[in-house]
Parts: structure tokens; C-alpha cells; sequence
């Protein structure tokens, strides 16, 4: 978190008294003994707040806080004006010209901290908001997008199959649509519902294999030119401790993924690897692969790694893939590198070790649908 406060002001011993307490309660300080260095200071660093004193060289304190307001990156800092006790008239000028707040000479320090600490919070809570309602915003254009593009697809193949009497040669897309919407569907209120209260779904013992071969089949339509290979057990595998509908989702998502960042004619390798505890999917594939510093963030709402812009999607399959398998107490990871195409491994619990763990009444468990 940004803890830097500028401090402005020319007289080197209230600049020491402030530079002393607020590092003792550890704030960064930045210093300006004018108003130009002031706003570039403000411009260069974005400090958390911005102590003011009104008296100052070049340019006085209500000409800094008049342009701060004015330049985008000081348009929204948080700024204590400091101002003589006696003088109400600088006060309010400071307040009327953008100011948050003021502290009068001499002050108290308690009181110093207390307006900091609160501007800074405040600040902070105002950033959480936003992000919140960017990512609320973003899904929901996102959806009617999706939506309305299915819809479109829908109407106008079943337009034509009315038209022409003739179903069967359109009834394919129209499935295909449907699907999606549905699927969107279904993405919005799980991710709801995941978000909002976590918990974990409901498992069964599945036999992974078989699963991944349904969804591998349900896929190599759409898949086209990128080539799916699926690896054999050897012995027999062991069931997983897993939610079918959601292994369903995470297969399809991170399949799909394979394919649409592959190159023409790439191929796609699915395998499993049983270990300990646990079994593994891993779902390697020879596409763009994603840079090493990215990786982390790959899981995040919407983060889409650089170079993706060219790829249709919404930054929010692998974010799903996260919350499912950690309600499923799995665990999903990534080696991949730029160029080097990627591997993706879902861990799944083995059935028999999950079963002798389960300990069902420390567990919320999401149900509808799942
Ligand atoms: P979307 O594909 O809709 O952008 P995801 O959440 O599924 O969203 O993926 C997030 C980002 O991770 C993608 O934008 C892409 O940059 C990267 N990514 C995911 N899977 C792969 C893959 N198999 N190969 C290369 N990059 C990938």
C-alpha cells in the first residue's frame, strides 16, 4: 500500500518535526520547499497525501492545490492544508479550491496522524470500490455481448430453417449457440456464488479418465485443424474426489485454452500422472505459451497475459478454473514460458484417500446445480 506523504513546506524546522513523526510511525516522507517542486513531486511519485503549507515560494499554496485538481494525477490526492489557527479566511480559500482538510499551526501531532491515517483509508476504500465496479461492469458488458451474439446466431439459423423447411442443416450452429449461452449462463451465477461465499461442492468418486475422454470428443468439433491427443493409463486409474459438472467446466475451459492459443496445425497433449495422493491431468500444448513474470496473474478476473488481444476472450476461464478446483479441493498450476507453449495440471484428490478425510460437517456445501 502507498504509504508516501509529501510533505510541502519552506521552513526547515517544520519540515524536520514532520519528517520525525511521521517516519516514526512509518510513512514515507517526500520533501518540496516550493510549489513547482510540489506538483512534480505529485506528478513523478502519486504520494498517498500531500501536507501543504500555504506560504511558500514561486507558487503559493492555494495556486499548487488549484493545479493539483486540475492535472490527473493530482486531481484526486488527498490534501491537508497548513494554515495559521487564527486565519479562517485561508481556510476556507483552501477548502474552496479543492483541499480536504487543514491543520492549523501549531498542531498537534496526534491530530496530524489521525488525518492522515483517515485520508489514506478513506482513499484506499474509495480504489476498492472502483475496482469492484469496474469488474461488476466488465462482466456484465462481457455477458450481453456473449449473449447477444448467441442470440443472434440462434435467431437468424432458426429464421432460415423456418424459412427454407429445412432444420437439420442448421440446427447445428443453433446448438452450438445455445450452448454457449447456456454455459455463460451458468458462469455468472457459479462465479456469483463462488465469490460470494466460497464454501466447497459437493464430490463424488469419478473416474477422471473416462470424464476427460467425453469432454476431449465434445471438443474435437470445434477444435478443427489443432490436433487432440489423449494419452492411455496403463493400469487401471482411481477414482477422483471431484464435482462432475465442475471437472466438466474446468476440462473445457483449460482444453479450450489449448486450442484457441495454438498455432495453425498445433497439437495438444492430455495426460495423467498419478502421484501420492493425488492425480494429476495435465493438459500440455504448443501454443504462444505466456511470460514467466505473467504467470501469477494468469489466474486473476480478467487479466489477459500480452499478446492475447488478438485471441477472443474475457480473462475469465482460468480465474473460473481456480475458484472450481479450489472447491473441489484440488489445485490447479501452470509451466509455461513466451513461445514455449504451456502445461496446465489439475490435481485432483484420489476418491479412497478423500473419503477417509472427509469430514463433511466442517464443510458448507454449494448445491444448486452442482
Ligand atoms: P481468456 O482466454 O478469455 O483471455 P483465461 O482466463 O482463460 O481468459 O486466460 C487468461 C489469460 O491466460 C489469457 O488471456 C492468455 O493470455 C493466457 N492463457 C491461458 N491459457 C493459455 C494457453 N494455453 N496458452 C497461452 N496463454 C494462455
Amino acid at each position: 500500500m502507498n504509504n508516501q506523504v509529501l510533505i510541502v513546506e519552506d521552513e526547515n524546522d517544520t519540515v524536520e518535526l514532520l519528517r520525525y513523526n511521521l517516519e516514526k510511525e512509518n510513512y514515507e516522507t517526500l520533501i518540496a520547499h516550493n510549489g513547482v517542486d510540489a506538483i512534480d513531486a505529485v506528478q513523478c511519485h502519486e504520494p498517498a497525501v500531500v501536507l501543504l503549507d500555504i506560504m511558500l515560494p514561486e507558487l503559493n499554496g492555494w495556486e499548487v492545490c488549484r493545479i493539483l485538481r486540475e492535472s490527473s494525477k493530482g486531481k484526486e490526492v488527498p490534501i491537508i492544508m497548513l494554515t495559521a489557527l487564527s486565519d479562517e479566511e485561508a481556510r476556507i480559500k483552501g477548502l474552496a479550491l479543492g483541499a480536504d482538510d487543514y491543520l492549523s499551526k501549531p498542531f498537534s501531532v496526534k491530530e496530524l496522524l489521525l488525518k492522515i491515517r483517515k485520508h489514506i483509508d478513506r482513499q484506499q476504500a474509495i480504489k476498492q470500490l472502483r475496482i469492484r465496479e469496474w469488474e461488476q461492469e466488465t462482466s456484465l458488458r462481457y455477458m450481453v455481448h456473449e449473449m447477444r451474439n448467441a442470440m443472434a446466431v440462434i435467431g437468424g439459423f432458426s429464421t432460415l430453417a423456418l424459412k427454407k423447411n429445412d432444420p437439420g442443416n442448421y440446427l447445428k450452429p443453433i446448438n452450438t449457440a445455445a450452448l454457449h449461452a447456456e454455459c455463460l449462463l451458468n458462469d455468472a451465477s457459479l462465479l456469483a456464488r463462488l465469490e460470494k461465499r466460497g464454501g466447497f461442492l459437493p464430490t463424488e468418486a469419478i473416474d477422471i479418465v473416462a470424464l476427460t475422454k467425453d469432454v476431449v470428443e465434445m471438443l474435437r468439433d470445434t477444435a478443427k485443424k489443432t490436433q487432440i491427443e489423449m494419452a492411455d493409463m496403463k493400469s487401471a486409474p482411481p477414482c477422483v474426489a471431484a464435482n462432475r459438472t465442475a471437472v466438466r467446466q474446468v476440462l473445457l475451459n483449460l482444453l479450450s485454452n489449448a486450442v484457441k492459443y495454438n498455432g495453425e496445425g498445433g497439437k495438444v497433449w492430455v495426460s495423467f500422472d498419478e502421484r501420492n495422493d493425488l492425480m494429476d491431468v495435465a493438459i500440455r500444448d504448443e501454443g504462444c505459451g505466456v511470460r514467466r513474470d505473467e504467470l501469477p496473474r494468469i489466474f486473476d478476473k480478467f487479466y489477459r497475459a500480452a499478446g492475447s488481444e488478438k485471441v477472443k476472450g474475457a480473462g475469465l476461464g482460468l480465474y473460473i478454473v481456480k475458484l472450481l478446483m479450489e472447491a473441489m479441493g484440488g489445485k490447479i498450476s501452470v509451466k509455461s514460458d513466451k513461445g514455449a507453449g504451456s502445461t496446465f495440471t489439475a490435481s485432483f484428490a484420489r476418491a479412497d484417500v478423500a473419503a477417509s478425510r472427509l469430514d463433511a460437517q466442517d464443510k458448507e456445501i454449494l448445491s444448486a446445480n452442482f
